[in-house]
């Protein structure tokens, strides 16, 4: 009787770690996709930044930077100029890159560091 007391608590406990576990791996995938939210670009030092039109790679085009923010004491880069048709782009974390959404089909554009 006392075994099989023993044993539902050890059930029990097994099953509660299953959930912390769980917790652990969500709280994991969680912490990345913030980590990965932020991998807005650096400013380059030099303050000149080119990108490239994903689909037509041939050419580096010199872009205007719109906005900039400071991450852990580094500007990063927030906002460019369409090099088309000037409006704001702003990052977005799943292309890794700068989109424009006003000029026709969808824009996007690609930082590149010299
Ligand atoms: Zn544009």
């Amino acid at each position: 009787m006392l075994f099989l007391l023993f044993k539902h608590c050890g059930e029990a406990m097994g099953r509660r770690q299953t959930m912390m576990e769980k917790y652990k791996i969500q709280m994991k995938a969680y912490r990345k996709k913030r980590m990965k939210s932020d991998s807005t670009p650096y400013l380059p030092p030099e303050g000149t930044v080119y990108v490239i039109d994903s689909l037509d790679p041939g050419k580096k085009i010199p872009a205007q930077v719109v906005k900039t923010r400071v991450r852990s004491q580094r500007t990063v880069i927030e906002s460019l100029a369409c090099p088309e048709c000037k409006n704001e782009m702003l990052w977005d974390d799943n292309w890794e890159a700068f989109i424009c959404t006003k000029h026709g089909k969808k824009a996007i554009y690609e930082l590149v560091i010299k």
